[in-house]
């Protein structure tokens, strides 16, 4: 039996340090005039052809509203996604538009106090999840647009402090959450003298670049001792380089992307050096597509595949090369939407799920049309989100106990750490496992992680 925490434990104690994360974000006092100025110039120099037809085919039909998770379960009108959009549509019309000379007579200049407001509706109250673009008659991306928006608000100086305080640490020293390469180093070693895993950290050439997270690094490492596991198991040529770990990109999140491209470089270049034909991304959903379409970011293709682990893992056992022990019980899987909608890793998780004799208990609304956790696009970290979260929780929870599951599995740390926070406040007491450490916890006998998988009541 492992003796790390737990990531019920491990969570209580992270709470004080995200609690601190405001007053860690760097000061962005600015003219009011300078912040409508730069905001309008990220957000036009981001409208090409596609978003200008965005802009103007909105057909009101209101369907995107029912999409949305915090809409649904507030149900207030300004989180409908297309009025999110309100204020940037409102400056392309008078910037750009085709009747800009009539909109400039009729409408008033986006003010600052405006960007303010809409802060809570780009960042809170959307967590960039697209299932609103997917619905859309019109075939509008609400989501893409969205981060857009936050990157204009970024550039105004108006991301949420919390946010701002860990893009700020990572554009400065790459590092997230303080997980720097010498606490990687520490905690390799702390996994190999507590656990006797042996990660090959910092290896000239591999086959597999792994790349973990900086909330595994320094609240959950039973993720990279799992991970670990697997692979060393499967006996992949593999690496961790302590000078290109980092999977999480805040660029993403606050749609810098300057930010996201230089991060996403950073990775590309330690992918390069070690040779690897594949990265491997850690369980933190909003990492795929940060890295998985970085090619849009350089104008070339990556020289390499992208591969998220639940696909990796699924692939392994679809192809036979992956066997786990069955002893499963009832579980529902909640598809990460990065990973999922985006994505379309789908079944993949579930024949890791299958493997391990698991039967997957679907809830209403599943695959492409799974709701978010409320927590993705870096909503978790929003303080003041709370009780946007929590209603979006209920939504969930109550579908999940509508499936009679013993468990929920998902297969990132953001979604997982979103439920596990609010079970522990609502006193809900079931399962929320991570799918990596599940398939490590069933690996053949004697090569598990020592982590006590829960069993189908009976069993
Ligand atoms: S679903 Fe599309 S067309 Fe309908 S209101 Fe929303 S953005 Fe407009
Ligand atoms: S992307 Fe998701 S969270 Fe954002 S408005 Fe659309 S449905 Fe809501």
């Amino acid at each position: 039996m492992s003796n790390l925490p737990t990531f019920e434990e491990a969570l209580q104690g992270m709470q004080g340090m995200m609690e601190k994360l405001p007053e860690m974000a760097p000061p962005t006092d600015m003219p009011p005039e300078e912040r409508v100025r730069r905001a309008t110039d990220v957000f036009m120099g981001s409208v090409g052809a596609r978003f200008a037809t965005y802009m103007e085919s909105c057909i009101h039909c209101g369907h995107c509203a029912q999409a949305c998770h915090y809409y649904r379960t507030t149900p207030d009108p300004k989180y409908t996604p297309i009025h999110k959009l309100e204020l940037f549509r409102r400056t392309y019309r008078r910037e750009a538009g085709p009747f800009r000379w009539l909109y400039k007579l009729f409408t008033k200049p986006v003010t600052a106090d405006e960007l303010e407001q809409w802060q809570e509706l780009v960042f809170d109250s959307c967590s960039m999840c697209g299932r609103c673009s997917m619905i859309c008659p019109m075939g509008i991306d609400i989501a893409t647009m969205v981060h857009h928006a936050r990157g204009a608000l970024d550039a105004a100086g108006l991301t949420p402090p919390e946010i701002r305080a860990i893009a700020a640490e990572q554009a400065g020293q790459d590092t997230v959450f303080g997980a720097s390469a010498d606490k990687l180093r520490e905690v390799v070693a702390m996994l190999k003298e507590e656990e006797g895993i042996e990660i090959p950290l910092d290896r000239d050439r591999a086959d597999i670049l792994v790349l973990t997270s900086g909330l595994d690094i320094m609240m959950n490492p039973r993720g990279i001792l799992a991970t670990a596991k697997v692979l060393n198991h499967l006996g992949v040529d593999w690496t961790l380089r302590s000078d290109g770990f980092e999977s999480i990109n805040f660029g993403a999140q606050t749609g810098n992307e300057e930010v996201h491209a230089d991060i996403a470089r950073r990775r590309i270049d330690t992918a390069v050096k070690v040779g690897a034909s594949t990265v491997l991304l850690c369980e933190c959903g909003h990492t795929y597509t940060a890295l998985r379409w970085a090619e849009f970011l350089q104008d070339e293709p990556l020289p390499f595949k992208v591969m998220y682990i639940s696909e990796f893992l699924g692939r392994e056992v679809q192809e036979g090369r992956l066997e786990l022990t069955a002893d499963g019980g009832t579980v529902t899987f909640h598809d990460p939407c990065k990973t999922g909608r985006v994505g379309g890793i789908f079944e993949e998780p579930r024949a890791v799920l299958e493997a391990m004799g698991d039967e997957v208990r679907e809830p209403s609304t599943h695959h492409q049309a799974n709701y978010c956790c409320g927590g993705g696009g870096a909503v978790f970290l929003l303080q003041r989100a709370a009780s946007l979260r929590a209603g979006v929780y209920r939504l969930k929870m109550d579908q999940f106990e509508r499936t009679g599951a013993d468990a929920l599995v998902t297969a990132c740390g953001s979604c997982r750490l979103n439920f596990v926070g609010a079970a522990q406040m609502s006193g809900w007491n079931k399962p929320v496992e991570s799918l990596v450490e599940r398939a490590a916890a069933h690996l053949p006998a004697g090569e598990g992680d020592g982590h006590e998988p829960w069993r189908r009541p009976g069993k």
